[in-house]
């Protein structure tokens, strides 16, 4: 086939979303282009679909690698676009299609006003195929498309997956937990499929933040951008709350240290406008994730908590980083704060318990203390995170 240099891209769900559909198309549309920097790609909105249009062809291959990663995107086809006639359509496709090859024809009518329709299509392809360098049989499994639109008619062999999703932006943006760990990059992927932007928490446990922005774990956010560009990632010690937990029985120590991220979480979505907190938890994946202290761990939290993992195996979470590319970052040695390892957490507490003990430990204030000495990387610039509530 000839090197094509537009692609066909389809968006399935927001296809449904009747009112608010110009706003997920402008948002998918502007992701796109984002995605597409550097390519020297034009894209515009058709209808039911996007054209993307690109200046050099030998860019085909890596347009078609960055739209795998573009939520929103049911599929993607590079296309040859012919004039809207039956002549027209036959000798485009005597081009794309390969000598002696056998093909399906599907086609398909969006635009009804002209003088044929897709049984003609087929139907005429059927007539000339004694001239056609190629044969029709409706039971090959190649295929050539063939979808006649308002600006003509585009043919292309394949449609290539896209991610699915909701364009990264059109629900909101959420506060994800980040820990070194494998879970929370797969939580942070599936927030962003959903259409969430993300801002990202870490709690490192690394004398200052210098160190926290030079290990592995911007790495992950790096990577996570692919999927979609992130509004903030702010980086706050774990020291404080350490000190003020001290004397604290070690079995009670996850689930507060819990809690206390998800009122800084909370805090961090107040001041910065978020609608949701995301975390990497799963229901009985270890010993201190269990359905009660999940609950302790969010009492007097009032964003909403979303965890995309509770209904997923470990297996299946490995898998799935290992697909996204995180997986590799996330097993490199780390270290984590890891004075939590209690041998045998706490599996059943209750929030009026635990928020007992938070308040003895004074961590409202080591709340407010660990924020004062949070880092915060927005636009590539590291600053301090002052807020003002
Ligand atoms: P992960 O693989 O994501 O670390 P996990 O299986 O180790 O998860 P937990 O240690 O119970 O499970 O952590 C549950 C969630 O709490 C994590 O997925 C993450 O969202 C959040 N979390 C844990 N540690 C940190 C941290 N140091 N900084 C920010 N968030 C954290
Ligand atoms: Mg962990």
């Amino acid at each position: 086939m000839d090197n094509p240099k537009q692609v066909v891209v389809r968006f399935g769900e927001i296809w449904l979303k009747g009112k608010n559909r110009p706003e997920f198309i402008g948002q998918l549309k502007s992701n796109i282009e984002h995605a597409l920097e550097g390519y020297g790609a034009s894209v515009y909105y058709r209808r039911d679909h996007f054209l993307v249009d690109l200046e050099d062809k030998s860019k085909m291959n890596g347009v078609l690698k960055e739209l795998k990663h573009v939520f929103g995107v049911s599929w993607f086809a590079p296309v040859a676009v012919s004039e809207n006639s039956l002549d027209s359509i036959l000798s485009e496709a005597n081009r794309i299609v390969g000598r002696a090859e056998t093909v399906r024809i599907v086609a398909h009518r969006s635009y009804k006003k002209v003088d044929f329709d897709s049984h003609d299509i087929v139907g005429e392809f059927i007539k000339k195929s004694e001239e056609a360098p190629f044969r029709i049989d409706r039971d090959s499994r190649k295929t050539l498309f063939v979808n006649v639109t308002g600006y003509g008619t585009l043919l292309f062999r394949r449609k290539i997956p896209g991610p699915g999703g909701l364009p990264v932006g059109s629900s909101g943006t959420a506060v994800s937990l980040l820990s070194g760990g494998i879970d929370s990059p797969v939580a942070s992927y599936y927030a962003m499929k959903r259409g969430l932007r993300l801002s990202y928490l870490h709690v490192h446990g690394f004398r200052d933040a210098q160190e926290a922005l030079s290990s592995k774990i911007p790495k992950i956010i790096e990577r996570l951008s692919v999927y979609g560009t992130s509004v903030a990632s702010y980086y706050a010690p774990f020291h404080v709350f350490q000190a003020a937990t001290l004397r604290i029985h070690e079995r009670y120590e996850l689930v507060l240290f819990k809690l206390f991220m998800h009122r800084m979480a909370d805090k961090i979505a107040g001041v910065s406008g978020a609608d949701a907190i995301v975390t990497g938890e799963s229901l009985g994946q270890v010993a201190s994730q269990t359905a009660s202290n999940i609950s302790s761990s969010q009492s007097g939290v009032g964003t909403l908590i979303v965890r995309p993992l509770i209904g997923f195996d470990k297996e299946e979470i490995i898998d799935m980083a290992k697909s996204i590319g995180t997986y590799g970052i996330s097993v490199q040695r780390y270290r984590d704060v890891c004075s939590i390892n209690a041998k045998r957490p706490a599996t059943s507490t209750n929030a009026a318990q635990v928020e007992r003990l938070y308040k003895e430990c004074g961590l409202d204030s080591a709340v407010e203390k660990t924020l004062s000495l949070t880092t915060m990387v927005k636009e590539g610039r590291a600053q301090p995170f002052t807020i003002s509530l």
